[in-house]
């Protein structure tokens, strides 16, 4: 073992011997690793009688359920499985409001008769567990007495054995519900967004003639951002322990200036810890492929290749969840944090969203002739319509106290909803608008010369990448950039899910009703329909660059909302129209909107609290001290320098100017508590005491950080008590 130094500023630490490997690992190759830790579709098929496993995979589809003692079949098939990788324990894995995962283990054995233990693992331990739910947020969806929380599997998503410390658990994913029925996780909304959305997607292709289409499904590929510190750096930071993010730090001489470290070579003690995460993710089936340095200081990001929506979605919670875990192995911290530090870039979370039916077809692929694609140009219209009509929706599932400080921070997208498609969707889209046929139309593909013979002919993509929209249509895929690092990417996909199925079934309702009136086919119908779509919903479409004021100048032109921070934004979380579609979509009703709402709210004022008591502690108990012990130092030397030589030496200029910061750090602490004090003492709506967290505490934090980050660039070095942001960039 590497012996490590103290924990302080200067500290860092790699240990020799980052992670003893998994069983086996040495020998086997990355294929033949893949999956070994997944009781997947493939081993199923395998392991359980043809009709248990036919009816497994057909559950929900028309309608097909189970038949008795199919439970018990699969649990004991997953059970023998499970002990074979070495499973002491099963949980059941789900996805509370926390925007964490949860799990609560029990033991496959049990005592029997003669003093021994026997497994124990039967259909109804799979199917459902019961737990206390009392500490769970549920937004008032039930009493305190009332404190049963239910779990009940996910078939769709393939169970996993998780290795954590020597230990071997079960995971089985679930979906989580209240005594009363209703949704106390982010799954369920998942899953019945994703059934809306195949129903209407469906609808809309057997309309336009693609009778063969009997299900969609939506495929997801979520790129996640991280920043991964040294660990002794970080433990010696109590804001990144306790917070996620750094409340105090004063912009470092070398920062994000030289742009640098973005695909530049990644350090061999971050590939190692890399290799390390991919080998973990490889074994629980997550198809982990890319992974390079981003663009801020200690950035990187990787990503899996895209899969069923529901699948991708539990894979990102296991990648955020390993990619944490790994990194202490490695002597490091990985933050997942919106904004770890102020004045480089954040993470985000990009979500990659296509749409495939049963036959293989992707619909948001334009193929060689877009303007002929009807399934392509509907869904297309359909997302606008969305976006145009639903944008507040979208908006409300990426708030957060933390994404807050990246949304419109020249980073990431604005608050404002729109879609980029690039120049040649939008010259085909204008040219459908204005009634534009055949070789009227203007080509839709180019050639790039780069001026180098010796390169291949380049076709060029119908979009370029526009990476300030929130939507960028991306060659066959949309890519919604404004979700943050550590957000589950479950929220985001209800409201495109919902939001398009809403728009998908108006859409369809309209090309019926129309069919209807003049005698056409609906195929014809949707054909002479598409351009009034597009022309409806043209407002949602902008290929410009939305971190510019303009925009926001335009986008208020075209009636797009501009819901500026989160409080803003889950304000409108129970006006009647956004009720209206998740209800009319079957994916939220009422009164679990309602607990999602005042839980959001609840999480964002409670984590300003936390932050706002976090700067204050720190800057009493580190700031003005460290401060004051170098106000001190310059005073006997400015009495020195007077008694020597008199009113005009630097010295007493020195102490004048820190004696000056002290105290405006001191004022601002002091108004800090005040405002902490009121906010605590709110005893009003979740919303009107999210907007006084909002409106009192962070214009407070910022002038307590100016003032210290002012002092952390006079104060003496060796008293400044937390490693500063230069310390933790360039320190691996
Ligand atoms: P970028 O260049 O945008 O950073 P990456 O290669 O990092 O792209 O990630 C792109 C993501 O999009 C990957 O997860 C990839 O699997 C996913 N993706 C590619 N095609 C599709 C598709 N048709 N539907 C959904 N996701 C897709
Ligand atoms: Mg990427």
């Amino acid at each position: 073992m590497t012996r490590c130094p103290t924990p302080g500023k200067n500290a860092s630490c790699a240990p020799e011997n980052t992670r003893s490997p998994q069983p086996g690992a040495a020998e086997q190759t990355m294929p033949e690793a893949f999956g070994e830790d997944v009781f997947s579709f493939r081993l199923m098929r395998e392991r359980l009688p043809k009709e248990v496993f036919e009816r497994l995979r057909n559950i929900g589809r028309g309608g097909r359920g189970w038949a008795p003692y199919d439970a018990d079949v699969v649990a004991s098939s997953m059970k023998d499985w499970a002990l074979s990788r070495g499973a002491s324990h099963y949980t059941h894995w789900f996805q509370p409001m926390t925007g964490l995962t949860a799990e609560k283990h029990d033991s496959f054995w049990v005592p029997a008769a003669d003093d021994r233990v026997i497994s124990e693992f039967s259909g109804k331990h799979l199917v459902k567990g019961e737990s206390d739910a009392s500490s769970f947020p549920s937004g008032g969806l039930r009493s305190t007495f009332e404190a049963r929380g239910y779990t009940a599997w996910d078939p769709t998503s393939p169970a996993f054995v998780l290795r954590h410390g020597g230990t071997v658990t079960l995971c089985i994913p679930t979906v989580y519900y209240s005594h009363t029925g209703e949704s106390l996780d982010r799954k369920t909304p998942l899953l019945r967004s994703l059934a809306a959305l195949s129903a209407q997607a469906s609808r809309m292709m057997r309309l336009i003639g693609f009778g063969d289409c009997e299900a969609v499904t939506a495929q997801v590929g979520a790129e996640q951002e991280y920043f991964l510190v040294d660990r002794r750096l970080y433990e010696a930071r109590p804001d990144l322990v306790m917070s996620g993010r750094t409340l105090f730090g004063a912009r470092p001489p070398k920062g994000q200036q030289m742009d640098g470290h973005f695909f530049a070579a990644i350090p061999q003690r971050i590939l190692a810890y890399m290799n390390d995460v991919e080998t973990r993710l490889f074994a629980l089936g997550v198809p982990a492929h890319t992974r390079h340095n981003e663009s801020a200081p200690c950035q990187y990001e990787m990503a899996p290749i895209f899969e069923p929506a529901n699948v991708a979605i539990d894979h990102n919670m296991l990648i955020m969840e390993i990619l944490s875990r790994a990194a202490g192995d490695h002597g490091l911290a990985c933050l997942l944090h919106e904004k770890p530090f102020q004045g480089v870039n954040g993470s985000g979370k990009h979500n990659n969203w296509s749409l495939v039916d049963n036959t293989g077809r992707n619909l948001l692929d334009p193929g060689p002739e877009p303007r002929s694609n009807l399934p392509f140009l509907m869904v297309l219209a359909a997302v606008f319509r969305a976006l145009h009509l639903h944008g507040p929706i979208w908006r409300i599932c990426v708030v957060g106290a933390g994404n807050d400080h990246r949304l419109g921070a020249n980073e990431a997208p604005p608050a404002i909803m729109s879609a980029y498609v690039g120049g040649d969707l939008e010259e085909i889209i204008d040219g459908i608008i204005s009634g534009c046929h055949g070789g009227d139309c203007p080509p839709a593909s180019r050639h790039v010369d780069l001026g180098v013979s010796a390169l291949p002919n380049l076709t060029k993509d119908s979009s370029d990448r526009n990476r300030t929209s929130p939507m960028a249509f991306t060659g066959n895929k949309f890519e919604f950039r404004a979700l943050g690092g550590p957000q589950s990417v479950s929220t985001i996909n209800i409201a495109i899910n919902t939001t398009v199925a809403q728009a998908l079934s108006d859409l369809c309702d309209e090309i019926e009703q129309y069919a209807a009136q003049k005698g056409l086919a609906t195929r014809e119908a949707a054909d002479e329909l598409l351009p009034e779509f597009f022309q409806r919903h043209r407002a949602a479409l902008f290929n410009g660059d939305n971190y510019s004021a303009e925009w926001v100048e335009e986008a208020a032109r075209r009636g797009l909302p501009n819901l500026r921070d989160s409080v803003e934004a889950l304000a409108l979380y129970d006006r009647p129209e956004i009720i209206a579609v998740f209800e009319r979509q079957k994916v939220l009703s009422r009164p679990e909107i309602l607990a999602r709402q005042h839980i959001l709210l609840e999480d964002y004022s409670g984590r300003l609290l936390i932050e706002a008591n976090l700067t204050l502690r720190l800057g009493r108990t580190m700031m003005l001290p460290a401060a004051l012990t170098w106000q001190e130092r310059l005073g006997q030397a400015a009495l020195t320098a007077r008694e020597a030589l008199g009113e005009n030496e630097p010295e007493l200029a020195a102490y004048r100017d820190i004696r000056a910061l002290s105290a405006s750090l001191s004022r601002a602490l002091k108004e800090l508590e005040g405002a902490i004090q009121s906010v605590e003492a709110v005893n009003a709506s979740p919303l009107e005491k999210a907007a006084q967290a909002r409106d009192c505490l962070l214009p407070m934090m910022a002038a307590v950080r100016a003032q210290a980050d002012q002092l952390e660039t006079v104060v003496d070095a060796s008293l400044w008590p937390l490693p500063t942001y230069g310390d933790i960039f360039w320190s691996i």
